[in-house]
């Protein structure tokens, strides 16, 4: 292959490999971001289920007041009942107190039910705050793996644009002009290679024979005459071509 053809291949991985690095180091904020994301939400969870519980004490707190009013009630029946004249008096009474009763009764009930669901509710709590606990734990991991990946990816970016650097000074300007006008049309990609029965592998498009003859022998720069991406050919290697004889 001429050393052209091998300059441009090697141009062509780093700036590739340029590309992706700075993609990647493009992509960390919101990375982290997203990790972060998923902790506040852990984070809420805990406070729901918190204000859960503050909710079923208030309701709690409520019917127990409604309790001590039919409570109340109740007493101050219970002490007319000494005080009453009459038989129909003291049946009266006797109607309002079992009145009463039912009322806090069907109260307490209640209370009770707060009471089951409070203990659910902190059974909850416990566990979305050991599940908080834990992501905290992963985040914190994933977050230190993140910057250890940036670091190492800021590092490939960086050798890989000294060698590119190093590599356009063994590069024609003209050649350098050309593969970077083409790349600049065609998303980054300026060379191709020509597939083993005559495509373009990036574009598709089938080369003229004489293109192709030409292509194969990768001594000169010629393009895709539809892509215009700068051609190349592998020839495929000995076993895969004559599989051994028995
Ligand atoms: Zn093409």
């Amino acid at each position: 292959m001429s050393p052209d053809l091998e300059h441009l291949i090697q141009l062509q991985r780093l700036d590739t490999a340029i590309e992706d690095a700075r993609r990647r180091i493009a992509a960390h904020p919101d990375r982290l971001a997203e990790a972060d994301a998923r902790l506040s939400e852990a984070h809420e969870r805990v406070d729901a289920v918190r204000q859960r519980l503050k909710n079923n004490q208030e309701a709690r707190r409520a019917l127990e007041k409604e309790a001590a009013v039919f409570q109340g009630r109740l007493t101050k029946f219970k002490d007319q009942l000494s005080e009453v004249k009459t038989n129909r008096e003291y049946q009266a009474l006797q109607h309002e107190i079992a009145a009463a009763q039912t009322e806090l009764g069907t109260v307490e009930e209640k209370v009770l039910e707060r009471m089951l669901e409070g203990d659910a509710i902190a059974a909850d709590i416990k566990a979305e705050e050991s599940a908080l606990a834990a992501m905290q734990k992963e985040i914190g991991a994933e977050k230190s793996a993140l910057e250890q990946e940036l670091a190492g990816v800021q590092r490939a970016l960086a050798n890989a644009s000294t060698r590119r650097d190093a590599l356009l000074g063994q590069i024609e300007p003209p050649l350098i002009a050309l593969f970077e006008q083409v790349a600049r049309a065609r998303k980054g990609v300026a060379i191709s290679a020509a597939t083993r029965d005559g495509l373009c592998s990036v574009c598709h498009v089938r080369l003229r024979p004489h293109v192709f003859q030409q292509v194969r022998q990768n001594d000169t720069i010629i393009q895709c005459e539809s892509c215009r991406r700068i051609l190349y050919y592998v020839p495929p290697s000995a076993p895969a071509e004559a599989p051994a004889a028995p």
